[in-house]
């Protein structure tokens, strides 16, 4: 039998209408300041779907152009001025950075209380000590889909092929706070499929298209995929949707799965921290 397909698009839509509803009850309005370094055309298509989103929930949003040849030191005082700017409730920097910038190093200046990814140290920690705030919002983007199945997650096996700080280790940490079981594989794993056939939960954020394949999952198996990649004009997920859909119980599409969520998560996290710093 076909696995049941979590929709991504008909689940943001959803915590967006939500958003809308709870923001009748406030008297401010979030905001959201996004800035670019550069001109990468995936990350200014990323920013637009972001300022879409935005105004359909009525958030004040800004972007922030800079320059590509921007030094590691304006880019820091450009977070500061925002970490003060009372309008801005979430603060994001778009990745990837221009080389001669360390990324980690600007995310280190992000305001833990404007951090709207969920990924400075501070709020990284939180949620390696179980105390999930702000979290990530790709990783939560997943669990949000996990629950889609209304199948528990305590006492599973899941298992997560990446280790990135941005996606595969806060989410396989998030489903260790919900009492799963949770294997980690990266580029060094050995015998990788024999790990992958025994996850409940598979999430696959690799960055490699169709990487996994219907020999690599269990029946009736959960699986996440994460990797958004171009082939020629096609976009795929780091899953070979088509067979894996034969085997699986439960699986996202690419596109249409973990990407609108993780949009509609920045939305949920920029409205938390405005509720916090105005209350
Ligand atoms: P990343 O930083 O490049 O990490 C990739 C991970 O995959 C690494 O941990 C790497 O292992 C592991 N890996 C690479 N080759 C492997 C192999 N042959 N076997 C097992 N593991 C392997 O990528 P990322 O930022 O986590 O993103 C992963 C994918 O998700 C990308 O396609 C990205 O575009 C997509 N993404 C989607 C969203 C969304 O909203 N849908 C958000 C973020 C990212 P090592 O650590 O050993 O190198």
């Amino acid at each position: 039998m076909s696995a049941e397909i979590l929709n991504g698009t008909r689940l943001a839509q959803r915590i967006r209408s939500q958003i809308r509803r709870d923001l009748k009850k406030l008297t401010f309005t979030p905001g959201l300041a996004v800035v670019q370094v550069g001109n990468d055309p995936a990350s200014t298509i990323y920013i637009k779907h972001k300022q879409r989103d935005c105004e359909k929930v009525h958030f004040h949003s800004e972007v922030h152009r800079l320059p590509t040849d921007t030094t590691q030191r304006a880019l820091i005082n450009k977070v500061i001025e925002l970490n003060q700017q009372k309008e801005i409730h979430g603060i994001l920097v778009q990745m990837p950075l221009p080389d001669i910038i360390d990324g980690q190093a600007i995310i280190d200046v992000i305001s833990p209380h404007k951090d709207a990814d969920g990924l400075t140290p501070i709020n990284l920690g939180n949620l390696f000590i179980n105390r999930e705030s702000v979290s990530p919002c790709t990783p939560t983007g997943i669990i949000r889909l996990i629950e889609l199945t209304g199948k528990q997650i305590e006492g599973k096996h899941a298992v997560c092929v990446g280790r990135s700080h941005l996606v595969g280790k806060p989410a396989g940490i998030m489903l260790l706070n919900r009492n799963a079981t949770v294997t980690y594989c990266h580029s060094r794993t050995k015998n990788l499929a024999n790990i992958t056939k025994q996850a409940d939960i598979l999430v696959a954020a690799i960055g490699k298209p169709e990487f996994i394949t219907a020999d690599m999952v269990k029946h009736g198996a959960t699986v996440i995929d994460v990797g958004i990649n171009s082939v020629g004009n096609r976009l795929v997920g780091d899953v070979k949707f088509d067979e894996v859909k034969e085997i699986a119980g439960y699986i996202t599409p690419v596109p249409g799965g973990v990407g609108p969520l993780t949009r509609a998560m920045l939305l949920q996290n920029t409205l938390k921290l405005a509720r916090q710093i105005e209350t």
